[in-house]
């Protein structure tokens, strides 16, 4: 494959991944299967796009998806603050959001973004991200469910990118570093 050779460790592997995506998927089925119709899982491009996909297929109840697309930036707050690039297609008044993340690092984007869901109106926000990197965390926010506790690197894959590529590559990794300097 043609990022063998850009790979310098894989940290978690697709079997994993898959596993894992099981295993939540049945957590979440019981979680939400009392009023599953009241229920939308909302997607943060791009990075949550492959887990999302393997997550949804896992959850045993009838469900709405959509996506949003949000970017933290250093505004005048020393917080950072968020910026929406793509809103939700519908309201989400009144609904339990289940917010899917590919990593919570700082952990500002998460807190930003259920800021802005409940400002919108939602009943309740809760967070299932594939990866947590609890030693970068700057706020306290922390995600309702986790696949995988990570070390403090710089990680790709499973729709992490680096320079918006990698995010096809179906693992996590860490690259070579040489691969920084191109
Ligand atoms: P936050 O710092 O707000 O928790 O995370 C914001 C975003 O930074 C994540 O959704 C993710 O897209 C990106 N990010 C954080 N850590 C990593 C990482 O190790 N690798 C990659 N590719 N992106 C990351």
């Amino acid at each position: 494959m043609y990022e063998a050779s850009l790979i310098d460790e894989v940290l978690v592997s697709e079997e994993e991944i898959l596993n894992k995506c099981r295993e939540l998927g049945a957590v979440l089925t019981k979680e939400y299967e009392k009023e599953p119709e009241n229920l939308l899982v909302v997607g943060l491009l791009r990075g949550a796009v492959p887990f999302m996909s393997e997550l949804v297929k896992r959850i045993d109840l009838p469900i709405i998806y959509d996506f949003m697309a949000a970017s933290s930036y250093s505004g005048t707050e020393s917080l950072g603050d968020i910026k929406i690039l793509l809103d939700l297609h519908s309201s989400i008044v009144g609904k339990d959001v289940l917010l899917v993340e590919d990593i919570v690092d700082t952990g500002i984007t998460v807190l930003r973004v259920k800021e802005l869901l409940y400002n919108k109106g939602a009943r309740s926000v809760k967070v299932v991200a594939l990866l947590d990197k609890p030693e970068r965390r700057e706020v306290d926010v922390k995600a309702d469910w986790v696949g995988f506790t990570i070390p403090n690197k710089f990680v790709v894959g499973f729709g992490l990118d680096y320079d918006q590529l990698y995010r096809n590559i179906p693992y996590i990794a860490v690259l070579k570093p040489e691969v920084y300097t191109h």
